[in-house]
């Protein structure tokens, strides 16, 4: 016999656990199939444990200052094992907290993988159970290149296991996590190599965020290695080693770490039993209202492969609910203007089009407002960091159209310019903003 529900979610991270409480708070008979703890990659090995230990480089970043701001300190080392246990804590704080809130709101949480037997079936544990609608959000996982030795490396899962800091790390992969980590790890004192197949790393994003963070990535002492198309990795007597296919050979590694992207989750679901379709990298195929092309079937978040981001599953899952379960039949998410941060040292905030991007779009009649400047935390200090802040504005009206900022407190920053854009805010609306003083947001309505 198998159990009849109004929506079956796959997969409780952001995305699945956001749509499957929205549809049962309008009062939607709801399972969601999760094996592993909830909270998917943000809670357990993405954006909430990366948080704490950001924090925990921001504030070794902090000690190193507070010489020049006359403490007088004396601190030798950092326990990365005892905020590991707590990070863990936390962690298992938040998991529970999703259950107590999931089984509030009535939703069913069957602790197995789901794969379709049939377009309205799903078949879990043993037991088979029919879905009215069905949302796949079943996220991804870190790839590994294809080359011999990738298993000596870890993924970002693997970096959430250290129990302690490795002395000498490389990290492959030029993204997000690239960064990120070598931030993370350098901060906290590890000597850390990145390892590009390009000029840089964040080749997506704003040329001028790619030179700011190359200069402080530099200046923090991560050494990028460039063109490197690696071949090979392994160990050796000096402990790991990597090999570039122009015969470079970088060893005396502790730690290893690919950062090379992530797959989805579509392998082992049974889509071609639901009649899903999948791009070639098997990314589930929808439409701007998160439909499949088998009806009743959608999928959300980062099985998409669309702004793989925690806040855009949840945006994404809710809108979706709403337009299933309370008629608002055109609810949807805009996948235009959505703000990111890097949480490099010092953090990235973008929201909108590179210049490069503008250019494309509108050629001529973009106008470019920048500015680099030495932020005033430094002014006492003998090391100087640095910001560096791009407005991209086009046409007669200079509608700001892209927002890039590097520096201190950026991270912070961009949210609230986030909403003056996708508001449609021209440079004059900025100029026509009181700054706020002393402070470095305050460059960005100021600029000339
Ligand atoms: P997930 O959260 O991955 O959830 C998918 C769930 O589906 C998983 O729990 C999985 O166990 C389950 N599942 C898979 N297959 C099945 C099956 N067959 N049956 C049942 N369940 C299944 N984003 C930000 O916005 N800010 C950040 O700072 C940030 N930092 C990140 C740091 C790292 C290191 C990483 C890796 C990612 C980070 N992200 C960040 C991205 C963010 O974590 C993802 O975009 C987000 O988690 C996607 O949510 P999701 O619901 O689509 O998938
Ligand atoms: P990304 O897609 O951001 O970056 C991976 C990069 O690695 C690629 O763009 C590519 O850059 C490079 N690469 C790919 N294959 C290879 C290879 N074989 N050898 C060397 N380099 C390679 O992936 P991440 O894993 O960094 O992050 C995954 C996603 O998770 C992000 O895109 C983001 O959406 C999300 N995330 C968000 C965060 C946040 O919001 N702060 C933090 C962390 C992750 P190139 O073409 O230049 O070589």
């Amino acid at each position: 016999m198998s159990l009849s529900f109004d929506l079956l979610v796959i997969g409780g991270g952001s995305g699945g656990l956001a749509a499957a409480q929205r549809a049962a708070e309008y009062g939607a008979s709801v399972a969601v199939f999760e094996p592993n703890p909830l909270g998917g990659t943000c809670v357990n090995v993405g954006c909430v444990p990366k948080k704490v230990m950001w924090s925990t480089a921001a504030l070794a970043h902090s000690l190193s200052a507070a010489a020049d701001y006359g403490f007088n300190l004396d601190y030798r080392s950092h326990d990365w094992g005892a905020i590991k246990v707590r990070r863990d804590a936390y962690v298992a704080s938040l998991n529970l907290n999703y259950a107590k809130s999931i089984e509030a709101k009535g939703v069913n949480h069957i602790l197995e993988n789901a794969i379709f037997i049939g377009s309205h079936t799903i078949s879990a544990g043993g037991k088979t159970y029919q879905g009215r609608h069905i949302i796949i959000a079943s996220g991804g996982q870190p790839e590994r290149p294809a080359i011999p030795g990738a298993e000596h490396g870890i993924t970002s899962d693997g970096f959430f296991e250290l129990e302690k800091r490795p002395d000498k790390v490389a990290i492959v992969g030029s993204g997000y996590v690239a960064v990120e980590l070598a931030g993370m790890f350098r901060g906290l004192g590890s000597e850390v190599c990145i390892f590009v197949r390009y000029d840089g790393v964040l080749r997506k994003f704003d040329d001028m965020l790619r030179e700011e963070l190359g200069n402080a990535l530099a200046k923090d002492g991560i050494s990028v290695v460039t063109e490197a198309i690696l071949s090979k990795a392994g160990t050796d007597h000096g402990g790991l080693f990597l090999e570039t296919s122009d015969g470079r050979v970088f060893n005396n590694f502790d730690c290893l770490l690919w950062a090379v992207g992530r797959s989805p989750n579509t392998r082992h679901l049974g889509l071609d039993k639901a009649g899903v379709d999948l791009d070639p990298r098997g990314f589930v195929l929808v439409d701007d209202f998160q439909n499949t092309g088998a009806e009743h079937i959608y999928a959300i978040g980062d099985v998409t492969g669309r702004a793989n981001l925690t806040p855009v599953a949840i945006a994404a899952g809710r809108r979706l609910a709403d337009r299933l379960f309370n008629n608002q039949p055109d609810r949807h998410l805009d996948y235009n203007n959505i703000a990111t941060v890097v949480f490099s040292h010092p953090p990235i905030g973008t929201v909108g089009l590179t210049e490069a991007q503008a250019r494309a779009e509108y050629g001529d009649i973009v106008k470019i407002y920048r500015s680099e400047f030495v932020p005033m935390y430094y002014a006492v200090m003998e090391s100087k960091g640095r910001a560096a802040m791009k407005l991209v504005t086009a046409g007669e009206h200079e509608k700001v159209v892209g927002v890039h900022v590097i520096g201190d407190g950026a991270d912070e920053m961009m949210q609230g310019f986030s909403v003056a854009i996708s508001m449609g805010a021209t440079k004059e609306d900025f100029d026509n903003t009181v700054a706020i003083h002393p402070t470095s947001a305050e460059e960005l309505v100021t600029m000339r």
